[in-house]
């Protein structure tokens, strides 16, 4: 029973799940045939109570417990009832890695997925994507809702049927892709999403966090100015820091210094370094931060030739992304590789705003706390820590201080020795390729195995496999932070994935006759006969020979339904090796369970959180220690001088560490400032992005309505009339100008077989009225005309080019947005706060875009003539 005594704001939920328990007792005896018949059930509930949830939670959370009972085998825990009910009541659950969100996310996505509009399961990754969707289809087939799944590798056209399911497992960015491209459909038939209903984001902290900063951006090539960025890098090799510039690591900014700008003028032989026509100072601040902030296998690698990101939190690469504003280009040229074109955006948004869109939004992390004010100010979600099922006994050890970075490699690298000796398996957080690299070097050099986990491509594919073995006896791992989400290390290793290893490993060896020998190879002849040695590697010989043919026919095996004889063989080796994982389990516990070593304290605490919780999963011993040295960035940037001054003070040596808890808690409240530094940005970055997402939000409203209407003619004609008033405005205001009207007459096309003297004695309503019934004669005549060319032809033409001038002047526009924020903060030092100038200046621009579409949409239709003429 859970014990929510403690706590208070989840006392309240203890009747709720007491209610599903007890709903669960009645329907546990259910046949399989009655347990999917609870839809229907409950759907008609539904429909009479309408459609509140609260109303049929218990019930719903009860059938879909039972049904993970008969798939799966395992009975929900209180704990994971919770989790459910916090994510139906649209907060963030906050769960302990190995606690099981997985299922309990099943839970309010069976209660939101009878409401037949969709529900979204959104995960970092497509691995996790597709692993989550697997099991739940295989759940969902006991309940008879349908699931969908959507991966990079998912075609365009067959997208749409994925999103039609009831419930839909896909990343963050291919939704985010899906969403931007379907506002960018010509045709409706090419709209795959069918609205934004209910979302769980699983791993949330790290999508609407961490990825707040980089907006998922289509983008269409320009022209190359290749030679503005070789020139700006040599000149900035010329400038010399702190004569010439300033290096601020904290903001990741660069300042030219007075002597800095003049140097500059000369070189380039120009009056204003800041000419807004040729913007010199942009192209050498981004050569600047090329060479001063941004390292080689850090913030990036380069694969293929190419300069690919490294995601800063993740660790992973970021295989397509680029840089904005021309810094990508600025890289490349500092790193002598080809200056690809810089892109102009066709479409962006944030993932803050894109979940924004959903009606219910909620999710779950094993790190949120940390966060909550965020979460609850801009997402207005609460974060709620879900109790541990069993009690967590990791003990967290306070950090070992260092003086300089080399002893406390050192003083890892021996660690690791002493672990590998006792067999304790140990996995090393690191915060760079580079240094994860290090470490592995000097753990070959004292003769430590390991296993390597980071972004170089080499790497990645293996991750699974890696983190499957890290809970085993003598492992040390090495891993940035990547291998901090989503898979869970088991001690004594994972027995299902190092069944389909054994499996993969024996296949890769007979196949390519190669002689990898390793222990589980060697098993499966000793366990399978001749006879199924041989349907395997029958049955294999048909798939084909890459890595991803073999992944799936290893996940065929473990399903009975695919190759029957093959899963038996499954199922004989799968035993083995639980019996095997189980007893290594036993002996590790003993050693004291996995070891968490980190080797820097990243910029927040939460990140280093999740690395702390890869131990004492379930209830298990467990243990974590960072080592840390005063040369580690967040000293180095953030500390100030007072940690050094104790070590002075306290005379220590190069090679003794200081472990103490003033000095950990000195840690913490710096990594605090550095959270609240990074929440700034992040909330100003959302209040500037707020301007161009109310804009987005209209123009796609007005394309949406564009794309699905079959009869746009009372559309051109109010675009029409609004082009008129809008142009008489001008007239009057500029005391009746004949060259305006003129203008008017033109862009409409109507015949001028009218005085202009007396339109002169007119008032405003007279001549708009007039105007305006003129215009809709010529529309007519316009519409028979090209109606006897060919019919249906003028509402074609109408939405085409509706369509295409809201593309076209919203590209545009974007851009112009884009440098209106850049210039607007060199701009405004002075009085005005420059968010409400961005403000004001985006809002006329807007109007412009919106007075220029309408303009341009009445004059190309009004002159379709000779476009079929030319056609
Ligand atoms: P998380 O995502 O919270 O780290 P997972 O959903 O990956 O955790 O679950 C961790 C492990 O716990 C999985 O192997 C899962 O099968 C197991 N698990 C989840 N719920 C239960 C349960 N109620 N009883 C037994 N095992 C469970």
């Amino acid at each position: 029973m859970l014990n929510l005594l403690l706590d208070q704001p989840l006392k309240k939920y203890q009747r709720v799940i007491n209610e599903i328990n007890n709903e669960y007792n009645k329907i546990s005896k259910y046949s399989d045939k009655d347990l999917k018949e609870q839809k229907n059930k409950l759907k008609l509930k539904i429909n009479q109570k309408r459609t509140n949830l609260n109303l049929i939670l218990s019930e719903a959370f009860a059938t879909t417990k039972v049904a993970i009972f008969r798939a799966t085998g395992m009975v929900l825990f209180d704990e994971q009832l919770l989790a459910g009910i916090i994510l139906h009541k649209r907060n963030i659950a906050e769960m302990k890695t190995g606690e099981g969100k997985t299922l309990s996310a099943l839970l309010p996505a069976y209660l939101h997925g009878l409401s037949g509009k969709g529900v979204h399961i959104i995960t970092v990754n497509d691995y996790l994507a597709e692993r989550d969707s697997i099991l739940a289809k295989k759940i969902f087939a006991y309940l008879g809702l349908t699931i969908g799944i959507i991966t990079q590798n998912t075609e365009h056209y067959a997208r749409k049927k994925e999103y039609e399911y009831d419930i839909t497992y896909i990343t963050n960015s291919e939704l985010g892709f899906d969403y931007l491209k379907d506002n960018m459909a010509v045709n409706n038939n090419d709209l795959v999403q069918r609205g934004l209903h209910y979302a769980i984001i699983d791993e949330v902290d790290s999508i609407l966090i961490d990825e707040a900063r980089t907006p998922l951006i289509i983008s269409g090539e320009t022209s190359i100015k290749s030679n503005l960025y070789e020139r700006s890098k040599d000149i900035s090799s010329i400038l010399k820091k702190t004569i010439h510039y300033e290096v601020d690591e904290k903001s990741r900014s660069i300042t030219l210094t007075e002597e800095g700008v003049t140097l500059c003028e000369e070189t380039l032989q120009i009056k204003n370094l800041y000419d807004v026509n040729i913007p010199w100072i942009k192209y050498i601040i981004n050569s600047l931060k090329a060479k001063e902030l941004f390292l080689k296998n850090k913030d990036y690698i380069i694969k293929n030739n190419q300069i690919v990101i490294v995601d800063e939190f993740t660790g992973r690469i970021m295989e397509g992304r680029r840089w904005s504003d021309g810094l990508h280009q600025s890289i490349e040229a500092k790193e002598n590789v080809k200056i690809e074109a810089e892109n102009q955006t066709l479409a962006s948004i944030t993932y803050q705003n894109l979940f924004l869109l959903y009606s219910k939004l909620c999710g779950m992390t094993g790190t949120a706390k940390t966060e909550e004010y965020e979460f609850s100010s801009i997402y207005k979600m609460s974060v709620i820590e879900v109790p541990t099922h069993k009690k967590c006994i990791r003990k967290d050890l306070p950090d070992l201080v260092y003086r300089s970075e080399y002893y406390k490699w050192e003083a890892i690298a021996n660690e690791c020795f002493d672990m590998h000796q006792i067999g304790r398996p140990t996995l090393i957080g690191t915060t760079s390729i580079e240094k994860s690299e290090l470490l592995a070097k000097m753990l070959k050099e004292i003769g430590v195995p390991y296993n390597l986990l980071n972004a170089k491509p080499e790497n990645i594919s293996k991750e699974a496999e890696i983190i499957a073995q890290a809970g085993k006896k003598y492992s040390i791992t090495i891993s940035t932070n990547m291998a901090g989400r989503g898979t869970d290390i088991i001690l004594g290793g994972n027995p299902k994935q190092i069944t389909k290893l054994a499996i993969k490993n024996y296949l890769r060896r007979k196949k390519d006759n190669q002689t990898i020998y390793n222990n589980p190879t060697e098993e499966i002849e000793n366990i399978l006969n001749i006879e199924e040695i041989k349907i395997l590697k029958d049955c294999y010989k048909d798939t084909g020979i890459n890595n991803d043919s073999t992944d799936k026919f290893i996940e065929n095996i473990t399903n009975k339904d695919n190759y029957n004889n093959l899963y038996n063989t499954y199922c004989q080796l799968l035993e083995k090796y639980k019996i095997r994982c189980k007893q290594e389990r036993n002996d590790i516990i003993n050693l004291g369970g996995l070891y968490v070593i980190g080797t820097e304290r990243h910029e927040s605490r939460r990140i280093d959180n999740q690395l702390r919780g890869r131990a004492g999963r379930q209830g298990d011993r467990g243990k974590s220690r960072f080592f840390l040295s005063l040369q580690d960035n967040l000293f180095r940037i953030f500390g100030g001088n007072s940690i050094e001054n104790i070590m002075e003070k306290l005379n220590i040596s190069e090679t003794t560490p200081i472990e103490s808890v003033i000095l950990s808690q000195s840690l913490n409240s710096a990594q605090k400032k550095v959270e609240g530094y990074f929440y700034d940005i992040r909330k100003k970055l959302f209040e500037y992005d707020e301007v161009i997402n109310n804009q987005r939000k209209a123009i796609y409203k007005e394309r949406k309505k564009i794309l699905n209407l079959s009869f746009t003619r009372d559309c051109v004609i109010e675009y029409g009339e609004y082009t008129i008033s809008e142009m008489l405005k001008e007239y009057y205001k500029n005391n009746k100008n004949e060259t305006i009207l003129k203008q008017i007459i033109q862009l409409l096309n109507i015949t001028d077989n009218f005085d202009s003297n007396q339109i002169k004695k007119m008032r405003f309503d007279e001549v708009k009225n007039f105007l305006c019934e003129q215009f809709r004669i010529s529309y007519d005549l316009k519409e028979n005309y090209l109606e006897q060319l060919r019919p249906g032809l003028i509402r074609q033409l109408e939405k085409y080019y509706i369509l295409q001038q809201i593309d076209k002047a919203w590209q545009e526009h974007i851009n112009k947005m884009n440098i209106l924020k850049e210039y607007i903060g060199w701009r405004s030092y002075g009085q005005q706060d420059p968010l409400i100038e961005y403000k004001n200046e985006g809002f006329h621009l807007f109007i412009n875009m919106i007075t220029y579409i309408r303009q341009t949409v009445i004059y190309l239709v009004m002159r379709s003539r000779l476009i079929i003429e030319i056609s």
